[in-house]
């Protein structure tokens, strides 16, 4: 194989300038995605680090020829703090410089105090190797389908490339001495080089399909979940149910649904304001997520209705929940500006041994029981089963 070093680096460097277009682009559009702006940032210096090491000649002032790698160390500190914000985690600025600096001072240092370009190739190939490897640690985070098929695609690539530069560092250091230049020809290091830009392209595309995941995620959770209380809404509740349902029918296990709904809740709304009853209903959904079962399903079903569809549980059973739920939120003080509100609900139940395995019928016949409950004097609970 014939392959000319300075072209593929030049190829490489052409790479990570469209990888930092593409994030630009993208940080500039999804500004709700953290972590992209450094990416773009860290690909724009990793293009000009790469693209100067290829024309640079040693006529340049040493400044220009030492700031060099200070950019391309930056770059990739960069890649690493975009990362670590596209996780939610707070970046640390000095990052990028220290690596920068470090690059630049034992360039300097092995380059033009000792005149070694050997000790300068091996020394930043093996910091560009850790640094790449800390990224692909980084990214090793759990996460759901499909965010995870793009961290796990973008921590191989890392992983690649940091064996890839690991492997240039080897092959210089074992290079015989008139062999060694920064574009030193032979049958191993081009490939290298070939191998360290194509995984490259490889990591851009991952970062790029990480964003693009993450605001698919997103979209997905705003559809399905509902915004003030972060429980499911009512689409996804029917269609969590009708899977459940059909489950059941499957094993023969009883289905209960309770239907909660907060008494004379239009009086908070009257007397604290609209925002003290937005309150009162985030602490009714946090209230009920720490009793019901993770394998149940739970939905804001309307306004301050509140539907919960229990699995392998009849009335006498989701009875005894709801009631539970009753009487912690009776006693439940939410502190608003000042005072503590104070409210109570109402709950209706009906099962599937009494009226079958239709959700619209659960909750039709759910909903009964609570009118009975309601008309009951409130503060209660109610069986469909005993007032038919
Ligand atoms: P009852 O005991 O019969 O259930 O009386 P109620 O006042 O709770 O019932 P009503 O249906 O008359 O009032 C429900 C109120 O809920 C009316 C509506 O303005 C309010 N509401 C609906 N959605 C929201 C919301 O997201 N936030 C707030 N703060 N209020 C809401
Ligand atoms: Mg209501
Ligand atoms: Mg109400």
């Amino acid at each position: 194989m014939n392959l000319d070093v300075r072209t593929i680096m030049l190829m490489w460097s052409g790479i990570n300038l469209l990888g930092a277009g593409m994030m630009a682009l993208i940080s500039f559009h999804a500004d709700n995605v953290r972590g992209a702006r450094q990416w773009a940032l860290g690909h724009c210096c990793m293009s000009i680090g790469i693209f100067t090491s290829t024309q640079m000649s040693p006529e340049w002032p040493s400044l220009i020829i030492a700031s060099v790698p200070f950019i391309a160390g930056c770059g990739f500190g960069l890649l690493f703090n975009g990362i670590e914000a596209f996780k939610g985690k707070c970046c640390h600025y000095w990052v990028p410089a220290w690596i920068g600096g470090q690059m630049m001072l034992q360039s300097l240092w092995l380059g033009i105090v000792h005149d070694n370009v050997r000790m300068v190739v091996t020394a930043n190939s093996l910091l560009v190797s850790a640094i790449f490897a800390a990224c692909a640690l980084s990214l090793n985070v759990k996460a759901t389908q499909p965010l995870k098929t793009a961290y796990n695609l973008a921590a191989v690539s890392f992983s690649f490339i940091a064996l890839v530069s690991f492997l240039r560092a080897l092959n210089i250091l074992l290079k015989p001495a008139e062999e060694i230049s920064l574009f030193a020809q032979g049958n191993v290091n081009p490939v290298l080089i070939v191998l360290g830009g194509l995984s490259q392209l490889s990591i851009s595309l991952a970062l790029v399909l990480l964003i693009t995941f993450r605001l698919v995620s997103d979209l997905r959770e705003q559809a399905s979940h509902d915004s003030l209380t972060g429980l499911l809404n009512r689409r996804s509740f029917e269609d969590e149910s009708k899977r459940l349902l059909a489950r059941a029918t499957r094993t023969g296990e009883t289905l209960s649904v309770i239907m909660i709904d907060v008494d004379y809740f239009k009086r908070i709304n009257d007397v604290h304001g609209h925002q003290a009853g937005d309150e009162v209903l985030r602490r009714l959904a946090a209230l009920l997520q720490s009793v019901v079962r993770s394998e149940d399903c739970m939905a804001r079903y309307g306004g301050e209705e509140f539907c919960v569809l229990l699995t392998g549980t009849g009335e006498q059973g989701a009875a005894q929940l709801a009631e539970r739920v009753r009487s912690l939120y009776a006693e439940l003080q939410i502190s608003w500006k000042n005072e503590a509100l104070q409210s109570t609900l109402s709950a209706g139940i009906a099962d599937s041994l009494g009226i079958g395995m239709d959700l619209a019928a659960l909750v039709e016949a759910a909903d009964q029981a609570l009118y009975r409950a309601k008309n009951a004097g409130r503060n209660c609970i109610a069986l469909y089963s005993t007032g038919s």
